[in-house]
């Protein structure tokens, strides 16, 4: 079996910036991820890339290339298309790479597992040429493709940044339907300190809204009452704006309503988790360093609460300066004097975020949707079937897995989970902290029997 010192799940910036840290103070790591190529969501591809259509992407993301590169070290060895099911006790990670079943010990692990976008159930978001606009971002880094006449409804910074792209390749969405209103912008006003420190969002922020107001995309902000028409494929976003109907025809919708922590791999481990009312999301429960209640885990990037980017890099370096100063490889004072410009860095990042948060929060309507809409869309199940869940006692999601399957299906629960802790803490009256999650556990992400079956007969004897 080979053993590492470190693992490390995820290869966006947190995960590249903290393999490099460590490597440069002589641990050996492994970085396992289901993509390709070494970048994440934000720098996805950017080695292939960044030559070709780095203008449209912009600085933000060429600036990956100089994390990627930091990947090229001796001592780290990239597990790409490496896809983690399981992680048992200390540690034995279970993975899939190139249709074979595969398996590796390490003394420490980092989950950089990253963000998922939140959920946006509204009715008629399962129809075909609905997607999320992270969906449609993928699309223009990996191929190259940007849909023609799109309607983009959400909130968000994201919503934006993907606007802007789309204009800068001359295929503008028709129009942004948008679900924050001016009482959040009013709300967040009271973190404008942490704006101002944040300045430089704020005026990327600008800039992008003047691209999209340039390009004349109308956007229509406070709607309300958004649903997908369309009867086999969608035909049109319609909804309320300042008390009048509206409609517009379209076949490709973009549906964003902001990114929240993948916490799947975390809660497979027994990390304790917490309700994050400003960021209306679950976020573990993690020490300066990004360590976890579950010793030898350690958390950083957006898995950790949502952050950003460049936030994702220095909790990243964070976490590995830790690992090296308990394996041995690096005093605790020096850990600390590495550690202080970086915590200041951290700290600069983060200024900007609850005024993020205030202006775009998620939208009751999407928090908690209409009976009819369905809700967990492996297994179907509507938000109403939820409802009469509660009324029969329910309190738990991990109770709707018995009653009607919500969360069973491939995706193990990522676009329902917290769907269903918000319909049932409203139903019942409780907190989501006491509502709580659904208990995930392995297999992660789908294997194959034909991937167990090819894994070498050593590993397979392990796992027998
Ligand atoms: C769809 C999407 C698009 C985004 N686009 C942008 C953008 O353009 N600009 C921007 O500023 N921010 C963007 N964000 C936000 C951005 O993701 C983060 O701020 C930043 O990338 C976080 O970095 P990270 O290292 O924490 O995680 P990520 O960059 O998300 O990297 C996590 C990595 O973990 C891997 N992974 C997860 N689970 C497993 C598993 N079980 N097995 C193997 N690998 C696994 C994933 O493949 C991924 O590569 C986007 C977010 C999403 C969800």
């Amino acid at each position: 079996m080979k053993h590492r010192d470190l693992a490390i799940i995820g290869a966006g910036p947190a995960g590249m910036a903290a393999a490099a840290q460590a490597a440069a103070l002589g641990l050996s790591v492994s970085v396992l991820d289901e993509q390709p190529r070494a970048g994440g969501q934000i720098y996805r591809d950017v080695d292939r890339v960044a030559p070709r259509r780095g203008a449209i992407l912009g600085q933000d993301y060429t600036h990956g290339i100089t994390l990627t590169a930091g990947m090229h070290h001796d001592t780290i060895e990239h597990l790409a298309k490496a896809t983690v099911w399981a992680i048992e006790d200390e540690f034995r990670i279970s993975y899939t790479q190139d249709g074979c079943a595969a398996q590796l010990d390490v003394d420490r692990l980092l989950l950089a597992t990253g963000a998922l976008e939140r959920p946006m159930p509204l009715l008629g978001w399962t129809l075909p040429g609905v997607m999320t606009a992270g969906a449609g971002q993928i699309l223009l880094k990996q191929s190259g493709v940007v849909a023609r006449g799109a309607v983009l409804v959400g909130s968000g910074p994201l919503l934006y940044l993907i606007a802007a792209q789309m204009v800068r390749t001359g295929t503008p969405p028709i129009a942004m339907v948008e679900t924050q209103a001016t009482a959040n912008m009013a709300r967040a006003i009271r973190h404008i300190g942490g704006a101002l420190r944040g300045w430089r969002y704020m005026a990327k922020g600008l800039k992008m809204l003047g691209d999209i107001k340039r390009a004349q995309v109308p956007r229509y902000t406070g709607a309300t009452e958004i649903t997908i028409e369309g009867e086999t494929k969608a035909e049109a976003v319609c909804f309320s704006h300042k008390g009048q109907p509206r409609r517009i025809p379209c076949d490709v919708v973009y549906l964003h309503h902001g990114v929240v922590p993948n916490t799947q791999a975390a809660r497979s481990l027994g990390v304790s988790h917490r309700w994050h009312a400003g960021q209306s999301c679950f976020v573990p429960t993690l020490s300066v360093w990004g360590q976890s209640d579950v010793a030898g885990i350690f958390i950083a990037g957006d898995g950790a609460g949502i952050g950003g980017a460049k936030a994702a890099e220095h909790t990243g370096r964070l976490a590995a300066l830790k690992v090296a100063q308990e394996l041995g490889r690096l005093p605790a004072s020096e850990r600390d004097r590495m550690a202080a410009p970086l915590r200041a860095s951290l700290s600069r990042e983060l200024a900007v975020r609850p005024f993020l948060d205030a202006a775009y929060p998620p939208c009751a309507e999407a928090l908690h949707p209409a009976d009819p809409t369905t809700i967990c869309r492996c297994e179907e199940v509507t938000a109403g079937d939820i409802r009469g869940y509660a009324k029969l006692g329910c309190v738990g999601p991990n109770q709707t897995k018995a009653l009607g399957r919500a969360g069973m299906g491939p995706c193990q629960g990522r676009y329902c989970g917290l769907t269903v802790t918000a319909l049932l803490a409203e139903a019942n009256g409780q907190t989501p902290d006491d509502t709580g999650y659904y208990r995930i556990r392995p297999p992660l992400k789908p294997v194959t029997l034909g991937e167990l079956a090819a894994m070498a007969p050593t590993q397979q004897d392990a796992v027998e």
